[in-house]
């Protein structure tokens, strides 16, 4: 079971990878973001709660996205393990996934951290506001997910280095090179973990 978690910035390119990585190894992809944006969609319960947190570059509350999160790994079947996208984002989240998988005999295998340069997450998100007219993809919500970013998520740096799990990705140049780095990195991480 290979149980990945990509992490980084807005804009890192977590979605690109998680796609490619999928594809590769056969994993399922669960993108906390792609949920919540298909619950606005579809104009459900949850997707009115969602919508008021992400328009304004928040997070939605641990509790409810690990109720989400719970729910769509349960919904797995022939799950050879699961690339997790934009989940944890805090450190309660990344107990609540510790546990859960511990509960299903499982454990997250590695956690590449998508390393980006801030002005380039920047350029990477207006271009993308401006492609897509995602509505969270405006230079004032931009600044505030940044912040939340920095305040509530970097902390899970550290975190995923106590446990042994951290493995630093250079999230430059073109997605064909940074693939083939997570590639090489998730590789190298099972030999030594297992
Ligand atoms: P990327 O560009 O790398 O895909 P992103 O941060 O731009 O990342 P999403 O991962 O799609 O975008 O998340 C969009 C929004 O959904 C977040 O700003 C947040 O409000 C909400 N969200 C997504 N995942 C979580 C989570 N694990 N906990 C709380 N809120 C979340
Ligand atoms: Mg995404």
């Amino acid at each position: 079971m290979l149980n990945i978690v990509i992490f980084g910035a807005p804009g890192s390119g977590k979605g690109t990878q998680s796609e490619r990585m999928a594809e590769r190894f056969g994993l399922n992809h669960i993108s906390t973001g792609d949920v919540l944006r298909g619950e606005i969609r579809n104009d459900t319960q949850l997707g009115r709660t969602a919508k008021g947190f992400i328009d304004q570059g928040q997070l939605i509350p641990d509790k409810l996205m690990i109720d989400i999160l719970a729910n769509v790994l349960d919904g797995f079947k022939d799950n050879k393990g699961v690339i997790f996208d934009g989940f944890p984002r805090t450190v309660i989240q990344a107990e609540e996934l510790k546990k859960m998988l511990a509960a299903r005999g499982q454990e997250v295998s590695v956690m590449l951290d998508l390393n980006v340069r801030e002005e380039e997450l920047m350029k990477r998100l207006i271009k993308r506001g401006r492609d897509s007219g995602r509505a969270d993809d405006n230079e004032e919500t931009i600044k505030k997910r940044l912040l939340v970013y920095h305040t509530q998520t970097s902390p899970l740096i550290e975190w995923y280095k106590n446990e042994g799990k951290y493995v630093h990705i250079k999230g430059h140049g073109n997605p064909e090179e940074i693939t083939e780095q997570i590639v090489h990195a998730v590789g190298a991480a099972l030999t030594v973990n297992y």
